[in-house]
């Protein structure tokens, strides 16, 4: 194999889960130019629709939409269920969807504190069982977790207890899962970006004046990544290139966490 054939996406069907914007739409584009066919699983079926339907006539890749909030069992089921009707398998699964909640640990409640872990590490959770299932019985497969530097960072100027607890917790179910599901070829790794223009950030800008200089003066860079910048990597992980790759995560964050 040549090493841009490595990279290549053809004949594989990639799910992301909150493909239909920000990060998660970019990650389901670049992987349609590299040749997946791609589904979008997300809360809003409008938007999911829309997004896919985009990306089949950018790319002439296969798409299709299917809602699926990723904390609910059941849905995270038929939507495996529904892919695997429609393209036979699943080859790489993104676990990209995610929410932040910004509030101060002493005001913290209880709900805030689930909703967090509940969508960004029991959602990785249940779509990667319900996945992980299938590519058993298909000799293999991918799975990506969108971790966050927040894993290993304290973040400044925001308050967001659980969501850095959630990513944390991303680190350790990748490193486990790597781990149990290496015998089924299945291979498990994270990327990890730092701050990313989308609306997950803008809420992180609005928690104090000038957050994001604050944080563009601590990336060696000097400026926040755009959503399209994670897409290559994203289409390393999820392809042959790093066939040799598990248990591991990426760090894309223009030098923050050396500053
Ligand atoms: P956005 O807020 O732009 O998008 C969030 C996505 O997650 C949407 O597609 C949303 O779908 C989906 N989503 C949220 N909850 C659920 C749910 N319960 N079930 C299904 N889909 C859901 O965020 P980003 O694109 O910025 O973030 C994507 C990922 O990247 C997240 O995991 C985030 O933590 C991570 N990340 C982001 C960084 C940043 O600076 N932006 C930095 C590091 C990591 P819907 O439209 O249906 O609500």
């Amino acid at each position: 194999m040549t090493v841009l054939n490595a990279f290549k996406l053809d004949d594989r069907t990639a799910v992301v889960t909150g493909g239909n914007r920000g990060i998660g739409r970019a990650i389901a584009n670049a992987l349609a130019e590299a040749g997946a066919d791609i589904v979008i699983a997300n809360r809003n079926p409008e938007s999911g629709e829309a997004t896919a339907d985009e990306i089949a006539s950018a790319t002439g890749v296969g798409t299709f939409a299917v809602e699926c909030d990723v904390t609910d069992e059941d849905a995270t089921t038929a939507m495996v269920e529904q892919t695997v009707e429609r393209f036979g398998g699943v080859d790489v699964l993104v676990n990209n969807a995610g929410i932040v909640v910004h509030e101060a640990m002493e005001t913290m409640t209880l709900e805030e504190w689930y909703a967090v872990i509940e969508t960004n590490l029991t959602g990785a959770f249940l779509c990667s069982r319900a996945a992980g299932r299938e590519m058993i019985s298909n000799d293999g497969g991918v799975i990506v977790n969108v971790s966050s530097m927040s894993a290993f960072l304290a973040n400044h100027p925001q308050r967001q207890v659980a969501y850095n607890a959630s990513k944390a917790g991303l680190e350790g179910f990748k490193n486990q899962l790597a781990s149990e599901w290496a015998e089924f070829g299945i291979r498990v790794n994270n990327l990890a970006p730092g701050y990313v223009a989308t609306d997950n950030a803008d809420q992180g800008a609005q928690v104090a004046e000038n957050a994001v200089e604050t944080w563009e003066r601590e990336m060696l860079q000097d400026r926040m990544a755009s959503p399209e910048m994670l897409g290559p990597t994203a289409v390393y992980l999820a392809s042959d290139a790093s066939a040799y790759m598990t248990g591991e995560t990426v760090v894309l964050d223009g030098g923050y966490s050396v500053r």
